[in-house]
Parts: structure tokens; C-alpha cells; sequence
């Protein structure tokens, strides 16, 4: 594949950040694959202490690393380094997650035979990026892969390579081998070619269902192969009978606009009782109007930045109008002061009774309020989507979310909390459209691994007690 340059420029600013020619899939598979069983021969041990090393690589270089992400990303300073903290974190929580998840167990066989279970990596594990957690995400699959003992190939997303390129420094630095974590430049086209490597025994990949579906059909040919799809949401958020209006509207913020609203996990739908909504979304609407949207560096820091890029706030803008042309009713517009820079305020719009509301993920700041009637439709209006990352009630009653959490299909279903921020140290994946059953964080070390089960004698001893006719 002939190179192409690659140019990350700072949404805040429209600045270049980073340019450089995009990479050759099967080059930097065949290293990978080159290194990977040296890698897999050197002890449990010595990787662990090598991603430790990692860890404190990038505790050194924390705020280098935080100013890099919040230019790349146009997230805010505060948030871009709660990214990098995450970055830290996970080595010690995937050495706990493999010692739990796929840690080695003996047992007593037949005829005094031992039987054991214990684990194998892969071999090479290709490694897709997203573009909203561009450090954070990848390091979810990068880590816990390289600990069992794969070698990676990593593609970060093509709107930020310096970030994918600065974390890959961090794993050589610590002394993980340069062959063994690979960075592979691009964009889709990279990703596509890096998928039909014959080289890789998997894929690992955080992004839209839209490529996720793609890389499904891609993989239809070698189920040999392990494909692990982290993919987006249509994310409901059910406010019902709270008396705390003021927390409830925060709770309805947090989810929905947190990182200009490009989280996964970010709600989507705000599902409210008819008749009984508007303190809440009257509370809403001047939280909003509080909102600070500013560059990263801004002093006071904003709550959030620009989305990632002109074109992605264009797009964002086409779909809240075509809401509009639908029927829906803005209660909160969507305005951007700067059609140069992608600046998008947060908006906030009823969609009830518009019939042909289109399921689909909205990346970027948009809310829309569905008002229903009773519970039973409250529950229905969460289920009305093929995707099922998250979903949140608000509500004082422990019997109302007892009937949320047995009839919403999602992932990751909190109560009292916001849509987003689930816990590190814990199993993280949506069903439906969200996913494919293999949950990321904390069970990462399912898909980087696979069982073996192995039945032991240290002699051989065999008899056929029926069927033998005698000498
Ligand atoms: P994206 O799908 O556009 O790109 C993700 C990566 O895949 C990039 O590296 C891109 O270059 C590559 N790619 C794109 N199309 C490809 C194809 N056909 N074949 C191979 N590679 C391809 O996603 P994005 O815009 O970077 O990220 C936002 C999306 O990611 C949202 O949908 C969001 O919900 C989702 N996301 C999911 C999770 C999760 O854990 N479930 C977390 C963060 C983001």
C-alpha cells in the first residue's frame, strides 16, 4: 500500500499538531509476529515488572502526556489527564485480572491423574483505536495483551497519531521490545489492510458500530480468529418520581455532555413522565446555559471542548436539524460561535411523538427527551434501540430499578449515577449492537488469552477394563 501523509491539527485551534506518512500493515505485522515468542517465553514475572516500568514511564511523563491529549482531542486539561491517571492504573489492574481471570488450576484427574487449566496467548493481536479516549482505550486492549504474552500491533485512530504514537514511546521506553508493540500509522484503509493480515490471530477494536459491523464481515471467512468489538451506544437515561430535581439535571449533564458528549457511554435519550418533567428540564436548561465550552488550556477550565474535528461538528449540526425536520421540538438549540472551529453548545430537544426517530448514535452534545406516560413505557422507550451499552434510572424507589435492571438489555446499568464513567476494575460491554459478548476492562484477559486443559501423569499408566476379548 502506497503511503499517504497524515495530519492531526488541535480542533481548538485549527493548529497542526503532528503530521507523518501513514505505515505498512504487513511490514509491522511481520515484525510483531517475529518477536511475539520470545516475548510469550519470558516469565509471567518479568513481564509484569516491564509493564510496572511502563506504568511509571508515564507517571513520569504525565503532564507532557495530558498536554498532548487535551491539544489532540480538544478534551479539557482536567479530563485529559484523568485519561492518562487511567493509562497508569491499568497495569495493576490487568495483573489482578489475569491472575483472576486466567490464572492456572490444578485438580485431581482419573487414575491419579492431574488435570490443570492454564492459558496461552495468541500470538499477534492487532489493536484499533478511537479517536475520543485515544490513550485510554487502546491501553485497555494494549496492556492486558502484551501481559499474557501477545505481541501488538497498534493503529490508533488517524485524527490522533501523535497521542498513539507518544503511549507506544512510553511501552519501548520501559523496555518492552520496540518488535513486540508496533504502531502502525493511518486510517480506515490501515485498519482494513491490518484486519486481512494473514499474520494476526486477532483483532481488538474501540470504535463505531459502523466499522465494527465492517470488520464482522471482514472476519466472516477465519473464525479462527479472535475479533473482540467495543462498539457505541444509543444510551438512555429514565429520570422518574425523584424529588431532587437538582441532582437529577446534573446526573442528566454529566451523562449527556461530558466530553462534548463523545463517550460511548454518554446518554443519548432522556426519558421522562409526561406531565411531571418540566422542573427537570427547566433545571436542565439553565445548567446548560452555565455550561463553560472553551479550549482546553482555557483558565477557567471548561467543562468541555470543541468535538474532535470541522467535519464531525458538521455532521453533528446535520443530524440535530434533520431532528428538527422530524418533528422534534429544540428546547435548547444547538449554536456554533465559530464556523471555522468546531465549537458545538450543548443542546437539548424533544423528540415525543416523532415517530420515526432514527436510532443511531449521535456523537457529539445532543440530548433528546422522550416524555412517556408510565413506567412500563419508560422501560419500554429504553429498550427501543438495537444497541445496549448503557442506561441509568433516577429514582428513589429500589422497586423501580429492581424493574430497570431486569428489563433493560445493556451493558453497563447504574442507578442514581450517570450513564458514563463505569468503574476500571470491572468488566466493561453493551450487547446488541454495542458489542459482540466480549466485554473489555476488567475481562480483557478472556479474549487475550485462550484455555488450555491438559490432563497429567508423570508416568504412563492404561488399562481397558470392557470390551478386550482375554489372551
Ligand atoms: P471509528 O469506527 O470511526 O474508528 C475507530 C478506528 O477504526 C480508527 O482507528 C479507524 O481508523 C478505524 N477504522 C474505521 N473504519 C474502519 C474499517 N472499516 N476497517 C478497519 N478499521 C477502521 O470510531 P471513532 O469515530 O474513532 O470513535 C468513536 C466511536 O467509538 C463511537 O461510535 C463510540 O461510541 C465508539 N466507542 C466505543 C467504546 C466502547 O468501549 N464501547 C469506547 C469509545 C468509543
Amino acid at each position: 500500500m502506497t503511503a499517504t501523509e497524515i495530519v492531526s491539527t488541535e480542533p481548538a485551534t485549527g493548529a497542526v499538531l503532528w503530521r507523518g506518512a501513514s505505515g505498512d500493515a504487513a511490514h509491522e505485522v511481520a515484525k510483531a509476529r517475529a518477536a511475539w515468542p520470545a516475548w510469550a517465553a519470558r516469565p509471567l514475572a518479568v513481564r509484569i515488572e516491564t509493564l510496572r516500568r511502563f506504568a511509571n514511564t508515564v507517571r513520569s511523563r504525565i503532564d507532557a502526556f495530558a498536554d498532548l491529549i487535551a491539544r489532540e482531542t480538544g478534551k479539557p486539561l482536567w479530563e485529559a489527564r484523568t485519561e492518562v491517571e487511567s493509562v497508569i492504573n491499568k497495569v495493576d489492574i490487568s495483573v489482578t485480572a489475569y491472575s483472576e481471570r486466567t490464572a492456572q488450576r490444578r485438580f485431581e484427574g482419573a487414575l491419579g491423574a492431574k488435570s490443570a487449566v492454564r492459558h496461552k496467548p495468541h500470538g499477534v493481536l492487532a489493536v484499533l483505536g478511537p479517536f475520543n479516549f485515544p490513550a485510554h482505550l487502546p491501553n485497555g486492549h494494549i496492556v492486558p495483551a502484551l501481559l499474557a504474552g501477545n505481541a501488538v500491533v497498534f493503529k490508533p485512530s488517524e485524527k490522533t497519531p501523535a497521542t498513539g504514537a507518544f503511549l507506544v514511546d512510553c511501552f519501548h521506553a520501559a523496555g518492552v521490545p520496540e518488535e513486540a508493540i508496533r504502531l502502525l500509522v493511518g486510517g480506515p484503509d490501515e485498519g482494513r489492510a491490518l484486519a486481512a493480515e494473514p499474520g494476526i490471530d486477532g483483532l481488538l477494536f474501540t470504535g463505531s458500530a459502523r466499522a465494527g459491523m465492517a470488520l464482522h464481515r471482514q472476519f466472516a471467512d477465519t473464525p479462527s480468529k479472535i475479533l473482540a468489538l467495543e462498539l457505541g451506544g444509543n444510551n438512555p437515561l429514565v429520570v422518574w418520581d425523584t424529588p431532587d430535581i437538582a441532582s437529577a439535571a446534573t446526573i442528566a449533564v454529566q451523562s449527556a455532555y461530558m466530553s462534548a458528549g463523545q463517550r460511548c457511554t454518554a446518554a443519548r435519550r432522556l426519558i421522562v413522565k409526561d406531565g411531571a418533567h418540566e422542573p427537570l428540564i427547566e433545571e436542565i436548561g439553565r445548567m446548560i446555559d452555565r455550561i463553560i465550552v472553551d479550549q482546553p488550556h482555557a483558565d477557567p477550565q471548561p467543562f468541555m471542548g470543541p468535538v474532535i474535528d470541522n467535519a464531525t461538528a458538521d455532521q453533528v449540526q446535520e443530524r440535530f436539524l434533520d431532528l428538527i425536520m422530524k418533528g422534534g421540538r429544540a428546547i435548547k438549540q444547538m449554536a456554533r460561535r465559530d464556523n471555522a472551529l468546531p465549537f458545538l453548545s450543548p443542546a437539548l430537544i424533544d423528540m415525543t411523538g416523532v415517530s420515526n426517530r432514527p436510532d443511531e448514535e449521535i456523537f457529539g452534545p445532543v440530548l433528546q427527551v422522550i416524555r412517556v406516560a408510565d413506567f412500563d413505557a419508560a422501560l419500554a422507550e429504553a429498550n427501543n434501540t438495537r444497541f445496549g451499552l448503557s442506561a441509568s434510572l433516577v429514582s428513589g424507589s429500589p422497586e423501580l430499578y429492581d424493574r430497570f435492571w431486569g428489563s433493560v438489555r445493556a451493558g453497563v446499568i447504574n442507578w442514581n449515577r450517570p450513564t458514563n464513567g463505569a468503574p476500571s476494575n470491572a468488566p466493561f460491554g453493551g450487547v446488541g449492537l454495542s458489542g459482540n459478548h466480549r466485554p473489555s476492562a476488567y475481562y480483557a484477559a478472556d479474549y487475550c488469552a485462550y484455555p488450555v486443559t491438559s490432563s497429567e501423569a508423570e508416568q504412563p499408566r492404561a488399562s481397558i477394563g470392557v470390551g478386550l476379548r482375554d489372551n
